[in-house]
């Protein structure tokens, strides 16, 4: 792997603050969530509204846990020393991937590929 020690502590501790900062969000949507249950919306547009904003939550919630998942993921192969090597094909990720998106687990080739095979079983 052509990762050094320090650049792996780097992103090992570029996840865990990420991952703390995705937490705080959780449970600060959850608090206002919870406040949101009490209040009553005499008007039935407001209701909607809410009832629209409440899913928007939901779904922005839903995604961060999946984003955390995949940081927990990535911290695990920073430990297991598996971290830059591509699922698919082994190789090695480009620092440069991994350092815009640092939860990836596939080379932008493999990347590509997938993407392509998708949008093939889309159409
Ligand atoms: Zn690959």
């Amino acid at each position: 792997m052509a990762l050094t020690k320090k650049q792996l502590a780097d992103f090992e501790k570029q996840l865990t603050d990420w991952k703390a900062e995705l937490e705080v969000g959780q449970s600060e949507n959850m608090h206002s969530m919870q406040e949101q249950e009490q209040t009553s919306f005499p008007d039935p547009t407001d209701q909607a509204s809410m009832e629209t904003d409440r899913n928007f939550d939901l779904r922005i919630k839903d995604r961060e846990r999946k984003l955390i998942k995949k940081i927990d993921q990535a911290i695990e192969r920073i430990k297991e020393g598996e971290f830059g090597e591509c699922d698919a094909c082994g190789g090695d990720i480009s620092l440069k991937r991994l350092q815009a998106r640092p939860v990836t687990t596939l080379c932008i080739e493999c990347k590509t590929a997938q993407e392509q095979e998708e949008r093939t079983r889309l159409d």
